[in-house]
């Protein structure tokens, strides 16, 4: 970890969800005095329900070439592995359109550049914060499947492939017997795959989570369960932070408020983009036919390419993830797409049966270029910003906390900060 050179400072980070917990600790252990401020426990929010794939090849945007031609799928079939709400749309046209944008060739270069140099760095600075925590255990290196029953199917990955081929990811191509020698419980309707085999597998996000804000909390942080309201600012910046129970003064203010920063950084007149890209899980307890040891036989989460859902084999269960959903933090969730796909669990895992003993919707923070918004308030000198890792946020966080930590210290993180400014848009 890096160690400030300046003095210390009282800094309130607003948030605890993994970058917000990852933002706290490594502030805290740089010398600073950090409250954290969440109404929810550390980890509770959308971090505690994700794939668990710390991912080295998270370069690849959301909005790539060509995504107009999805948009009347999108809009209308309610099964849609990418789906939008008309309302959403309504209320967020310019996000919309930007999304759209974002999806030119030039743009998806620039925009899978400003990930790499997060997402390829997530993997050295996880683990400076598991060994620190000493939890280590918690991380895999059994990397991250992808799995198809057609060339088809396989060939509509080719544009993902070629992008983090420019990005320098370590991309295995698999032959049927490799695939059944890394996961022989799968289905042999399998016969093409890819691997990426420097991803780590966090077994549980949520302990991931508690262990570093223990590590936190052990070195004098503080979190409290409060929600922020508003803020007192003056020349220099901002002075107060209020919420709903008390008031904090404060020298430096993190808002990584995940899928609601815009809330907060509307309060502070700066004006961004970022939406709730919602995902579901569902929990299975398992049971296993000819086995005595019940052990689910999956080693590694993994994408079933075909129908676009995952399955991680987490500590407490077999987890399926999918559904990419633009809609308000405060929409209905909507189970329909993946009680469909529940169906599908012992035909790609034969002999597997499953009981759902968790539903469970998160909200992605996305921005329409799937980079996230990292530095710096143009308007206030002393309010930064951490959200908006979208699909990452796990892979991403210890990075881009160590990013933060060095601005707020005034060290040079070496990394071009332009493409992640909160006024990009
Ligand atoms: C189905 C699914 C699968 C995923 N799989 C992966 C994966 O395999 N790998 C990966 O890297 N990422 C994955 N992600 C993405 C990842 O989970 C998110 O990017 C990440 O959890 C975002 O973390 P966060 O801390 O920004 O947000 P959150 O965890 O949502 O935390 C934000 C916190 O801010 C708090 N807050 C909001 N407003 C206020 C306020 N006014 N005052 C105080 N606190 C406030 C909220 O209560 C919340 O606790 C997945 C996401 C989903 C939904």
């Amino acid at each position: 970890m890096s160690t400030d050179t300046g003095s210390s400072k009282r800094i309130v980070v607003v948030g605890a969800g993994i970058v917000g917990v990852t933002t706290a600790l490594q502030l805290q252990a740089n010398g600073n005095s950090v409250l954290l401020l969440d109404p929810a426990a550390p980890g509770m929010s959308t971090s505690f329900g994700n794939a668990g794939s710390i991912s080295m090849g998270g370069v690849y945007p959301v909005s790539t070439p060509g995504n107009w031609k999805q948009v009347p799928k999108m809009l209308t079939d309610p099964v849609s592995p990418l789906r939008i709400r008309w309302d959403h749309v309504l209320r967020n046209p310019g996000y919309f359109l930007r999304f759209l944008k974002e999806g030119a060739p030039g743009r998806v270069e620039a925009n899978s550049v400003a990930m790499a140099a997060i997402a390829q760095e997530a993997m050295i600075a996880h683990r400076k914060l598991v060994a620190l925590c000493k939890a280590e255990d918690l991380v895999r290196p059994v990397g991250w499947l992808k799995v198809y029953s057609s060339q088809q199917s396989f060939d509509k990955t080719a544009h993902e492939r070629e992008v983090m081929g420019r990005r320098g990811v370590n991309i295995e191509v698999l032959g049927t017997d490799e695939l059944r020698q890394l996961e022989p419980g799968l289905s042999p309707r399998f016969t093409h795959a890819w691997h990426q085999p420097d991803n780590g597998f966090v077994t549980s996000p949520l302990k991931l989570t508690e262990a570093y804000y223990a590590k936190f909390k052990a070195l004098g942080g503080a979190w409290r369960a409060e929600k922020v309201q508003r803020f007192v600012t003056g020349p220099g910046g901002v002075k107060t932070v209020n919420t709903n129970h008390d008031i904090h003064t404060c020298d430096a203010v993190v808002i990584a408020t995940g899928a609601r920063a815009g809330e907060l950084s509307g309060l502070l007149g700066d004006r961004t983009m970022i939406s709730a890209e919602r995902g579901y899980h569902l929990n299975f307890e398992v049971d296993v036919e000819d086995t005595t040891d019940g052990e689910v036989p999956l080693r590694r989460p993994t994408v079933f390419g075909d129908w676009g859902f995952v399955l991680s084999p987490m500590q407490d269960g077999l987890r399926m993830t999918t559904g990419s959903e633009f809609a308000g933090p405060d929409a209905a969730p909507d189970f329909r797409r993946i009680y469909r796909m529940a169906k599908l669990v012992d035909e790609v895992l034969p002999g597997v049966r499953t009981k759902v003993n968790r539903e469970w919707v998160g909200q992605r923070p996305s921005t329409p270029d799937s980079v996230p918004t990292l530095g710096r308030s143009p308007r206030h000198g002393n309010v930064w910003y951490n959200f908006g890792h979208g699909h990452l946020g796990l892979t991403m966080s210890a990075k881009s906390a160590e990013v933060l930590a060095d601005l707020i210290g005034g060290r040079d993180p070496g990394v071009d900060m332009a493409p992640y400014s909160v006024d990009r848009f």
